[in-house]
């Protein structure tokens, strides 16, 4: 078993140690160590990095109660080696870790919740909770989280004896075999935990959730703590801050700008469909029956152009079309009563390099050449070529 100096306090970032074994692996060697600091993956904390005698660390895994490091070239058994620790992988890790227990054990206390999942990915932590929490509690959560940060408490670890882990009430995401570590923050949380921990909980510096989601009955939440929660926090104070110039609102007030412009929003649109109906009554009440009928008309959606299109046909009973500018060309829609329309508009897609296509009743679609006089002229002839 490989003595294990990542669980002292403090926990050495340099160390010595004798080879005990080196075995070739895929990519390098894995060898093991009498003892060491580098903590192997493991309960949703990723590895160490570092060296060994200068040599880079490229992966360090846990197997049988043996820290197996792999590094690209083979050291000898019964060499010493010197370890060199990632400081700030390490502190980054701790700092999540640490943060996870505060935040956990908060959660806790103030709402019985478990946490059943815990990963420290990239960019931010997941943790998820069994029970599923409002804003509302998530924020009280956080704020006393942060409370225990501004407190500076100990962060106490050490394997209890049988006896007295038995009378502990300490949090475990499963059963455990075998001696129990635990980590105690006083007032905080008590948690059987094998990671690696600041020794006070003032290192952390700030929890912030960054977001939380219906999962499994519970919800999942992605937290950022220490140097990892300054990044979103600048990012979202950067948007509300160009929020507050687009709505012409402060800061403390674009939500409820951003309510007032969806109600308007909302209330034109309602207003322009109004008018779009009365556009394309008064546009089709001057269709007569029997004469075709193309109209180009600015300020149609692709909808309204099929309305247009279709109350001009249903009138003339002939050939109708409406058209609408875009940046490049013309939206369409087509529909010649009592035939299948589709031919004219393939015809009229190839003539203006168009795409599109629809039903014998309608075709809609947009061409990418073309000025109205052309477009007109070249579906009055092929109609009435067609026709002959
Ligand atoms: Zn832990």
């Amino acid at each position: 078993m490989t003595r294990k100096l990542y669980e002292d306090t403090p926990a050495p970032l340099v160390f010595s140690a004798l080879v005990t074994g080196c075995i070739p692996a895929k990519k390098g060697y894995w060898v093991n160590l009498d003892q060491t600091g580098f903590f192997p993956e493991g309960g949703g904390q990723p590895c160490d990095l570092g060296t060994l005698n200068g040599m880079e660390v490229l992966d360090v895994q846990l197997r049988e109660g043996e820290v197996q490091h792999l590094v690209s070239q083979p050291l000898e058994p019964g060499a010493s080696v010197e370890g060199i620790i990632d400081r700030e992988r390490r502190l980054d890790h701790s700092q999540q870790h640490t943060g996870e227990h505060i935040l956990s054990g908060t959660l806790h206390r103030l709402f019985g919740a478990s946490n059943v999942g815990f990963h420290i990915g990239q960019p931010y932590v997941r943790m998820d909770i069994d029970l599923s929490l409002t804003a509302a509690q998530l924020e009280e959560a956080e704020a006393q989280a942060n409370a225990l940060i501004q407190q500076d408490l100990p962060v106490k670890a050490w394997y209890p004896d049988p006896e007295a882990l038995e009378s502990l009430p300490y949090r475990s995401k499963k059963a455990l075999e075998g001696p129990v570590r635990l980590v105690e923050i006083p007032g905080g949380d008590l948690c059987a935990c094998c990671g690696t921990h600041l020794e006070r909980t003032g290192m952390v510096g700030i929890i912030k959730i960054i977001s939380a989601e219906n999962y499994k009955g519970g919800v999942r939440l992605e937290v950022a703590c220490g140097g990892r929660a300054i990044p979103p926090i600048q990012d979202q104070h950067r948007q509300i801050t160009a929020l507050s110039g687009l709505l012409s609102a402060k800061p403390q007030q674009v939500e409820q700008a951003a309510r007032r412009m969806a109600g308007e929003n909302q209330a034109l649109k309602g207003q322009l469909a109004q008018l779009t109906g009365l556009l394309i009554e008064a546009l089709a009440a001057q269709a007569k029956p029997g004469e075709t009928q193309l109209r180009f008309c600015d300020g149609l959606t692709p909808d309204g152009l099929r309305r247009l299109c279709l109350a001009l046909a249903q009138r003339s009973q002939t050939l109708s079309a409406a058209f609408g500018p875009t940046e490049e060309g013309f939206s369409y829609a087509i529909s010649l009563p009592g035939q299948d329309v589709r031919p004219l508009a393939k015809e009229l897609n190839q003539r203006f390099e168009g795409r599109g296509g629809g039903s014998p009743n309608l075709c809609q679609g947009r061409l990418s050449l073309g000025k109205p006089e052309e477009i007109e002229k070249f579906l009055e002839e092929s109609f009435h070529a067609d026709a002959l």
